[in-house]
């Protein structure tokens, strides 16, 4: 949701066992709105509430606000949706592009460019089950190795530290970043374009400058990513849980 002239604060508070962050947000109307998105809780309160106020609000709210926040982490746990009927000769979107899938036995699994093949090393009796197995973690290792290239550059031209980013097997969002600098990324962004996953590395980080969506957010964004626009409008025509579409 787009926020001009709006502030959000990030928070952490304790409810039972668990740290719940949540981001804060003050406005004209006249009651404590509570709020369960993709970026976690969301508290709006009128200017007048005191801090307290608004720890009490979540208190007597907290079982609500933990089933929901439970809820949610279930539905992203959901299993790694590999593409369905994936076999020997599958295409499948590769870093933006398709690529076809090779079931070969004997050197180790790799991208080979030049064909544009990912070969698998695996018999070839293996049964479907264990090529979409193993075609998971060979592309989540990419993901993660691309992701631990590219972070440390952008950190850089930002300006920002980030403690460490985790690998997501979210199905509703691409990547988040909370106020200890630790990120999280959606393994999936491997399927894509590599300017749309520089984009949502840049806009994680962005993040520890601005925790916020707001013009200063945007403006910290477009330092280092100027077309930061499309490539969001690119990634928003996208179901984070399912294959990309590929344009040709
Ligand atoms: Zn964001």
């Amino acid at each position: 949701m787009p926020s001009s002239g709006t502030t959000l604060h990030t928070h952490d508070l304790l409810l039972g066992q668990q740290v719940v962050p949540y981001q804060l947000l003050r406005s004209k109307r006249r009651s404590i709105g509570f709020l369960i998105n993709d970026h976690g809780l969301r508290i709006t309160a009128p200017n007048w509430v005191s801090q307290a106020e608004i720890h009490s609000a979540i208190i007597s709210k907290q079982r609500w606000i933990l089933e929901k926040l439970q809820a949610r982490k279930e539905r992203i746990a959901q299993p790694a949706m590999a593409p369905a009927a994936i076999a020997d000769g599958s295409v499948l979107p590769f870093l933006g592009l398709p690529v076809t899938l090779q079931v070969r036995y004997g050197k180790s699994s790799h991208f080979d460019e030049k064909t544009a093949t990912i070969v698998l090393n695996l018999p070839a009796d293996a049964s479907q089950e264990k090529i979409q197995k193993h075609l998971l973690l060979w592309l989540m290792n990419q993901a993660r190795r691309r992701f631990s290239e590219r972070l440390p550059l952008f950190a850089a031209q930002l300006g920002v530290q980030y403690h460490s980013f985790s690998l997501s097997n979210a199905t509703t969002r691409w990547g988040s970043c909370n106020s200890q600098g630790k990120i999280r990324l959606n393994w999936r962004l491997i399927h894509y374009a590599p300017h749309l996953i520089d984009y949502v590395l840049v806009h994680e980080l962005a993040h520890l400058r601005e925790m916020n969506h707001s013009p200063r957010f945007w403006a910290t964004v477009q330092s280092v990513f100027p077309h930061y626009a499309t490539a969001r409008a690119e990634l928003k025509q996208q179901h984070v849980g399912s294959l990309p579409q590929l344009h040709k």
